[in-house]
C-alpha cells in the first residue's frame, strides 16, 4: 500500500547537492508506508517500552550473587548456583539429563525454574554457503525477533536483537516501520547467544575451524534500539564479558553496540567501565538531512551526537565506527563526504572510522543503494580527508538478514 506522506518539513534544497555535484537531490519521504506521526506532524518516536507482561525470570537475568540469593529462596544452598551457571554458560544446556552434578530428586523443578524457555525457535533459513543462519524466534508473548549469525575467517559474529519492533521510526529500515512491541529482557538477549553456540557446536554452521568454536563477536545491530532498552542492555553486555561460570567470558572490544544516537545514554555508557567498541548510525552529517533520515536527529543534531562518540572515545581510547548506509541520490553527494570528513577531523585524528553499507533494500521502498562508482568516491573523498573507511560487507541480503531489513515476519 502506498500513501503519500506529506511532511511539514521543508525539503532539502536542491543548491547545497549543487555545490559538489549536479546530481539530484531525493528526499527521505517514507515509501510504500505510513510514518507514525504525533498531532505537531513530526515523525513518532518512542523511547518508553509499551507496559506489557514481562517475560519470566532466567538465570541469565540475574548476577552470580542474586543467583545465589534466589537458590535459598527456593530452599537450595547457593552453590548450585554455580553448577547451574556452568551448564548454561559453559556447556550451553538446560537439560537436567545432562545435569548429573545436581540431586536427581527436584531437579527437574529447579531447571524449570532457573530456566523458564524464552526462545522459541520458529524458522532458520541459511545463506551464503550455510556460512550465514538467520534464526526467527518467537517469544513467550507472541512477539517475534531475529538473530542473524554470519562465519567469517577467523570469527564468528551474531547480531543480537534488544527489541522486539523499534521506536525510532527510520524510514529506511525494515523493523524502524514495524514500531516498537516492547523491551526485550536481559536474559532473552543473551540466550540469543547461547542458541548461536548451541547451533555452532552442532555443525550448523558450515565446516568447523576448530574443535572449540563459538560466537566470538557480537553486535548489537539486529532489531532495536539498544540505548533505549539501556538497563537491561548494560546487564546483557555484563553476561556476555563476566568470566564464566558467571557469563560467557568474552572480550568487550568484540562487542559493538550501535545506536542512532541517543546522546544521554551514550554519555552514560562511556562511563560504564565496559569498554565496548561504540558505532554511531549517522547516515548524514548535516541536519537538514539527517533530522528526516533519522528521526531522533530533532532531539540530538549531529554536533552532539559527533561530540558524544568522541567522548566515548576518550574515556575508553575505543575507536569508534561511524555507520553510513549509502543511498542513491540522498546522502550520497561528494559535498556530504567532504562535509563528514571535515567534523570528524575538527574533533582530532585517530579516534574514529567510517563503514558505508550499501543501502539494503527493504519492502514497498523505492530507495536504492548508490552506484557503484558514486560509492566509490564518496569512499575516496572520505579517504581524502584522512579518515580510514570500509565498506561494509553485508550479508544475508538473500533472506532479508542484512542490516535495516530485519522485520520478523511469519511469512
Ligand atoms: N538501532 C541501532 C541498531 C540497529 S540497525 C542503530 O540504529 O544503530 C544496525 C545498522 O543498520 C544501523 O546503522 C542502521 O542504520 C543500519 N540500517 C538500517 N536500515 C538499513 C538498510 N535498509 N540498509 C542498510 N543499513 C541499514
Amino acid at each position: 500500500m502506498t500513501s503519500p506522506n506529506p511532511s511539514p518539513e521543508a525539503p532539502v534544497r536542491a543548491s547545497k547537492a549543487a555545490a559538489g555535484t549536479a546530481r539530484p537531490q531525493v528526499r527521505p519521504t517514507a515509501e510504500g508506508w505510513e510514518q507514525a506521526r504525533t498531532v505537531e506532524g513530526r515523525p513518532l518516536l518512542q523511547f518508553a517500552s509499551p507496559r506489557v507482561k514481562q517475560p519470566p525470570v532466567h538465570l541469565a537475568d540475574m548476577g552470580l550473587a542474586e543467583r545465589g540469593e534466589k537458590l535459598k529462596e527456593l530452599g537450595l544452598p547457593a552453590f548450585r548456583a554455580k553448577q547451574l551457571s556452568t551448564h548454561y554458560f559453559q556447556h550451553w544446556t538446560v537439560d537436567p539429563e545432562r545435569m548429573s552434578d545436581l540431586p536427581k530428586a527436584g531437579r527437574e523443578e529447579l531447571v524449570s525454574q532457573m530456566f523458564p524457555p524464552l526462545l522459541t525457535e520458529v524458522r532458520r533459513q541459511r545463506t551464503d554457503k550455510g556460512d550465514t543462519i538467520k534464526f526467527l524466534w518467537r517469544l513467550f508473548d507472541g512477539a517475534l525477533v531475529e538473530s542473524v549469525l554470519m562465519r567469517y575467517p577467523g570469527r564468528i559474529t551474531l547480531c543480537v536483537s534488544s527489541q522486539a519492533g523499534c521506536g525510532m521510526n527510520c524510514p529506511f529500515c525494515a523493523t524502524g516501520q514495524a514500531g516498537l512491541t516492547r523491551n526485550m529482557s536481559t536474559a532473552e538477549i543473551v540466550d540469543q547467544v547461547v542458541a548461536a553456540n548451541r547451533a555452532i557446536a552442532a555443525g550448523e554452521l558450515g565446516p568447523k575451524e576448530h574443535d572449540d568454536e563459538r560466537v566470538t563477536n557480537i553486535v548489537f545491530m539486529g532489531m532495536g534500539e539498544p540505548l533505549a532498552n539501556y538497563k537491561r542492555v548494560m546487564a546483557a553486555l555484563h553476561r556476555f564479558v563476566d568470566p564464566a561460570p558467571e557469563g560467557l567470558g568474552m572480550s568487550a572490544r568484540n562487542i559493538t553496540v550501535s545506536t542512532v544516537g541517543l546522546v544521554p545514554a551514550i554519555r552514560k555508557l562511556a562511563d560504564e567501565d565496559l569498554p565496548v567498541t561504540f558505532a554511531l548510525s549517522l547516515h548524514a552529517p548535516d541536519d537538514e538531512l539527517r533530522d528526516e533520515l533519522i528521526p531522533v536527529n530533532n532531539r540530538w543534531k549531529v554536533d552532539e551526537a559527533l561530540d558524544a562518540a568522541y567522548d566515548y572515545y576518550r574515556k575508553t581510547g575505543r575507536r569508534v565506527s561511524i555507520e553510513y548506509a549509502l543511498i542513491k541520490d540522498m546522502n550520497d553527494h561528494p559535498w556530504r563526504a567532504d562535509l563528514l570528513g571535515k567534523k570528524l577531523n575538527q574533533r582530532g585524528r585517530g579516534w574514529v572510522h567510517v563503514n558505508p553499507i550499501p543501502l539494503n533494500p527493504t519492502p514497498g521502498s523505492i530507495w536504492t543503494a548508490s552506484d557503484k562508482a558514486v560509492e566509490q568516491e564518496f569512499i575516496e573523498r572520505l579517504r581524502a580527508t584522512g579518515v580510514p573507511c570500509t565498506l561494509r560487507d553485508t550479508r544475508g541480503k538473500e533472506i532479508d538478514g542484512a542490516c535495516g531489513q530485519l522485520a520478523a515476519a511469519e511469512d
